[in-house]
């Protein structure tokens, strides 16, 4: 599976002014830093579609991309940048809220977490926020590059044991590096099947 065509649609900082809701929508979300830029330019195979390395949380935009004429990808804001006031943190959570729990066509948020670390509590929150909701979620671990396969698995195996505190079942879990352009046909293949 691959992307033929992907192309910005707009960047929006309302929830009131966002494309009509007519194509199945998968929003990426993430600790900024986490790798989200690079993971949607390697799944799209477009270099400069998600801008990478933004000074984190200076922009709060929900930009929307259209991707071979059938589907949307949202990039949404990164979450948990150190250098943001308690205002502007406050105000990434009512607007990125709002978004998640008004849009009808919204399928399935993607959460990004780095496979280097050892489960966050943030991480942690906003997922069992998103079960709080009835939000249909999967996690997408990035970095994999970075550790070795072993690291990786022990740090998604913690993560998938804290969820189950949460959870009756863990969602579907990918492991990608944007680095090695791995792990991100079966993202795509996910997708495909739910638009199916
Ligand atoms: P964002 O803030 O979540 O959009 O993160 P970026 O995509 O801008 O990535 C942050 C930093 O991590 C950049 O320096 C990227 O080059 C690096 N990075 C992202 N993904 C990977 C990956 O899979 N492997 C490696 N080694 N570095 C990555």
């Amino acid at each position: 599976m691959e992307v033929k065509k992907a192309e910005f649609v707009c960047s929006n900082t309302r929830v009131d002014k966002l494309p009509a809701p007519n194509l199945p929508e998968y929003a990426f979300i993430g600790r900024s830093n986490v790798g989200k830029s690079s993971l949607i330019n390697a799944m799209t195979n477009k270099k400069g579609l998600a801008k990478t390395s933004q000074k984190p949380g200076k922009t709060q935009l929900i930009n929307h991309f259209i991707i071979d004429d059938t589907w949307y990808l949202v990039d949404l804001p990164g979450y948990g940048f150190a250098k943001a006031s308690k205002t502007s943190r406050n105000e990434w959570e009512k607007f990125i809220r709002r978004y998640l729990t008004h849009r009808d066509n919204l399928q399935c948020v993607f959460v990004l977490v780095d496979s280097r670390l050892e489960p966050q509590k943030i991480d942690l929150d906003f997922c069992y926020w998103l079960g709080e909701c009835g939000l249909p979620f999967m996690l997408v671990f990035t970095k994999a590059d970075k550790q070795s396969a072993v690291k990786s698995d022990a740090n998604i195996a913690k993560f998938k044991k804290e969820l189950l505190q949460w959870f009756e079942e863990v969602p579907p879990i990918f492991l990608t590096s944007a680095e090695k352009k791995v792990g991100h046909e079966p993202i795509l293949e996910t997708i495909n099947e739910v638009n199916r």
